[in-house]
């Protein structure tokens, strides 16, 4: 057979432990014998990151705004502990939040359904996508714990008074957002729920705050209005705004199929609480989205350290590889739209089928034999290499 050819290169962004290993065999099990695989090649794990000042970080951002699209391995976030580990120059931020920050992008986590596994929430037969605004609020609040006195708000010549606490002590927050960052989350949404033909709801508090949550249900309404209303009556597709509470009510009693845009803070709850709810961090992929429309696919988990520890021991590990194989497979997909490959998005559909067949069929990691139960299916556990060529052998 010929391999599919391609033109445009995917950015290939390597990393750490656990899922280094599955990269490679990823790459060498079930695309490089299909596809005349085209990348640019970044190495992120956190010795390149440590040997290059983290540069290559940033120039791997700065490839996928060039280039379009992004694959992402899992990285480690160093800390004390891993300071010392590889006794690194200093704490590099993580990799993650400076490629966020330089695509100025929205996070979409969209959980991958199998037969099988059924959601704890047993409505859910379709996927939520948390859409989770990636900048400003507690995350970049400024807090006091104060003995008394009067707590002021100031910006310019504008001032309110927060509290009179006179001898009473007590806690502060200040937190902030830009009109520009709050744009670049709507548009990020709007286009994605165009690109996936996938209703848009979106939920704040602006009962409650009036200006804070107000000014984000207004950019939205505002944009959506302006920019995306027939395009999405043309899709067939509606965006809906709603209060966070009757949201939460709403997303209970519902089917699934929709994507959830969120604020900073919602977003990081509601995440974990939906992932855990489909099943598995495992089966959780992750695509970081710029509003010029650049696309950053990767795993939702982390280098599963656990597992790493095993296989450098020599002994057989049973790791999840669905999620890194999703973030291929997204990120070949896309790089077929955009280049009117078809070949190259058809075999992406084809991989993904393959592995949803492989698991429906009974052949899956240990993770997802724990939790599976299909009428007429016997449940076979696989190690992290034999899953990866069961599903080699349906492809
Ligand atoms: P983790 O790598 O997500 O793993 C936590 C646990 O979840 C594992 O020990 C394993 O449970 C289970 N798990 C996660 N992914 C799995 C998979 N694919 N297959 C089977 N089981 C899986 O989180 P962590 O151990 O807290 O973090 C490890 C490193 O990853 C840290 O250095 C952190 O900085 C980094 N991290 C990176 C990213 C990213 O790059 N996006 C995200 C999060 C964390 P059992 O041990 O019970 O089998
Ligand atoms: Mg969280």
């Amino acid at each position: 057979m010929d391999k599919i050819k391609m033109t445009t290169p995917l950015v290939e962004m390597d990393g750490d432990e656990m899922t280094r290993i599955l990269w490679k065999w990823v790459k060498e099990i079930l695309i490089t014998p299909y596809v005349d695989l085209k990348t640019v090649y970044f190495d992120l794990s956190l010795e390149n990151r440590d040997a290059t000042d983290d540069k290559v970080t940033v120039e791997a951002a700065q490839a996928c705004l060039k280039y379009g699209v992004g694959v992402k391995c899992a990285t480690i976030t160093p800390n004390a502990a891993r300071v010392e580990e590889f006794g690194l120059k200093k704490m590099w931020a993580s990799p993650n939040a400076t490629i966020r920050a330089l695509m100025d992008g929205t996070v979409f986590r969209a959980p991958v359904l199998v037969k099988g596994i059924t959601p704890l929430v047993p409505g859910w037969t379709a996927p939520i996508v948390i859409a989770r605004h990636a900048y400003g609020d507690v995350y970049k609040g400024v807090e006091l714990s104060v003995k008394g006195g009067k707590a002021e708000l100031s910006c310019g010549d504008d001032k309110k008074t927060v509290f009179d606490f006179g001898e009473k002590s007590g806690i502060l927050q200040a937190i902030h957002n830009t009109d520009a960052s709050i744009r670049s989350f709507a548009k990020s949404c709007f286009n994605y729920a165009l690109d996936t033909k996938t209703d848009l709801w979106f939920s704040t508090k602006d009962t409650i705050s009036k200006i804070y949550d107000h000014t984000f249900k207004d950019i939205f309404q505002e944009i959506y209005d302006n920019e995306y209303k027939e395009k999405f009556e043309a899709a067939g597709i509606e965006y809906f705004y709603t209060l966070i509470d009757d949201a939460v009510a709403r997303v209970m009693r519902s089917k699934g199929g929709f994507i959830w845009a969120l604020k900073n803070y919602d977003g990081d709850v509601m995440s974990d609480m939906v992932a855990t709810a489909f099943g598995s961090l495992a089966m959780m992929t992750s695509v970081l989205v710029s509003p010029t429309g650049a696309y950053e696919y990767e795993a939702a988990h982390g280098t599963v350290t656990r597992h790493f520890r095993k296989y450098q021991k020599g002994e057989s590990t049973s790791t999840n590889s669905v999620a890194t194989l999703f973030a291929w497979t997204g990120a070949l997909r896309k790089r077929g739209e955009l280049d009117g490959n078809k070949e190259l998005s058809a075999f992406a559909d084809k991989l993904e089928k393959a592995t949803l067949d492989t698991i429906e069929s009974g052949e899956m990691t240990k993770d997802l034999a724990g939790m599976f139960s299909l009428e007429g299916v016997t449940v076979k556990a696989l190690d992290s290499r034999e899953f990866l060529e069961a599903i080699a052998a349906r492809l």
